[in-house]
């Protein structure tokens, strides 16, 4: 999608250091970090939230991803968001897994 910033990251337009990377998905440093560790896994594909996905093989790639992050990265307590809809706080409309780690979480969320 041509207006879209993750495409454009996924498409590498825009430069980005990714932490993961594979035929189907990218994974790269939120701008604006919620936590000591917060990454965004998207597929390359454009699905602008979860109501769009109908093929959930997309779903079991992006969380395929999320578990070698955090292998690899050793973090051993994370918690995995997406937010689909304006209301629930989605401001990015490509689909994208929240990584968010390295403090204590609280719950409920805001
Ligand atoms: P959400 O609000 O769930 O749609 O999450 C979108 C996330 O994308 C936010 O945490 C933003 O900080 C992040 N974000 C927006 N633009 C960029 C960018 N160019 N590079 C990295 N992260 C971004």
């Amino acid at each position: 999608m041509t207006d879209c910033i993750f495409c454009k990251i996924a498409n590498k337009e825009i430069p980005t250091t990714p932490v993961y990377e594979d035929e189907k998905v990218i994974a790269f440093n939120d701008l604006n970090p919620q936590a000591p560790v917060h990454i965004l896994v998207i597929p390359k594909k454009h699905y602008s939230s979860l109501k769009e996905i109908e093929d959930f093989s997309v779903m079991a790639d992006l969380f395929a991803a999320v578990s070698k992050i955090t292998k690899e990265k050793n973090i051993s307590d994370f918690r995995t968001v997406i937010n689909t809809g304006a209301e629930a706080g989605q401001s990015v409309f490509h689909i994208h897994v929240h990584i968010l780690a390295g403090r204590p979480l609280k719950w409920p969320p805001g």
